[in-house]
């Protein structure tokens, strides 16, 4: 097999990715699009945001079109997986990558906390799988890419609902890969903690949580650095990847 660039092209191809409007979202957003990709941005409430990255996603001459949705809801996800067929085509890559974080101890853990960590970090995953995979199975190709992240491996206390959404997210991706290979391929990312928004809300600096979380290579992670990951498990470089879960996470965990 020759290998060369080309390998990591995906033009022709369009991309949908879930909470795009922000951090790995839109890192992401601009890394498909920069292989080649069109992508559907899905957003929600960041319709600004949202539109900016269309400008510069059609500025690197590929199109781009952006959707609010809130993916933990199954009446709006169905609604955009019709919109995207209607006006977009059909998925090949579906990066399932919006969440949210919240820091509290077990004991003053709510339901409702639990329930909208579960319902916006895995629920999510299994709503837009059931509604994009379809048209994946019946074309017989396509690929999906799930961001958990390393707390789902390690646990962490204070934030029990993450990490259970999280290590659920590792379960149903290897689970999915196992019911749809050969054809599609569903793998996950595990990231370590990386410098956005979501971690800048937390309330320790980020040389203090590299070094309470004994990260080798004590830092944080750059969104282009998981984009990358993102942009390898969509090409055909990683074709005989299947249910794997890699770990952009500078040596938190290993496996
Ligand atoms: P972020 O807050 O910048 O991005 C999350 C995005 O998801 C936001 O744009 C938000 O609007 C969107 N979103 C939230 N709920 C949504 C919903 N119901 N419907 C649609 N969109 C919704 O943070 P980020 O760090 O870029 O996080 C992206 C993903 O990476 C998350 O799944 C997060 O758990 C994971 N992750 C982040 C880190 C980190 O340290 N930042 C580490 C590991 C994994």
């Amino acid at each position: 097999m020759k290998l060369t660039v080309d390998v990591l092209s995906l033009k022709e191809r369009l991309a949908l990715v879930t909470g795009a409007s922000s951090g790995i979202g839109q890192a992401t957003a601009l890394a498909l699009a920069g292989a080649g990709a069109s992508v559907v941005l899905n957003h929600l409430g960041q319709a600004a945001q949202a539109r900016a990255l269309v400008a510069a996603i059609e500025a690197l001459g590929v199109q781009a079109w952006a959707i609010e949705a809130d993916v933990s809801s199954a009446s709006d996800v169905n609604r955009l997986a019709q919109k995207v067929t209607d006006t977009c085509g059909m998925v090949d890559v579906l990066v399932n990558n919006a969440g949210i974080i919240q820091e509290r101890s077990f004991l003053e853990t709510s339901e409702a906390d639990w329930d909208r960590m579960l319902d916006t970090d895995l629920k999510s995953v299994f709503l837009m799988s059931k509604a994009f995979l379809p048209a994946m199975v019946a074309q017989q190709r396509g690929v999906i890419i799930n961001i958990a992240s390393d707390l789902g491996q390690l646990g962490r206390a204070g934030y029990a609902p993450y990490c259970a959404a999280k290590a659920g997210v590792i379960g149903l991706t290897k689970s999915l890969a196992r019911e749809f290979a050969p054809h599609i391929r569903v793998n996950a990312i595990a990231p370590g903690p990386v410098n956005t928004a979501m971690v800048s809300l937390q309330s320790m600096s980020a040389a203090s949580i590299a070094k309470e979380l004994e990260i080798p290579q004590a830092r944080f992670a750059e969104t282009e650095e998981i984009a990358q990951t993102v942009l390898f498990l969509a090409s055909d470089m990683s074709r005989f990847y299947c249910g794997q879960v890699l770990g952009p996470n500078g040596g938190s965990f290993m496996p």
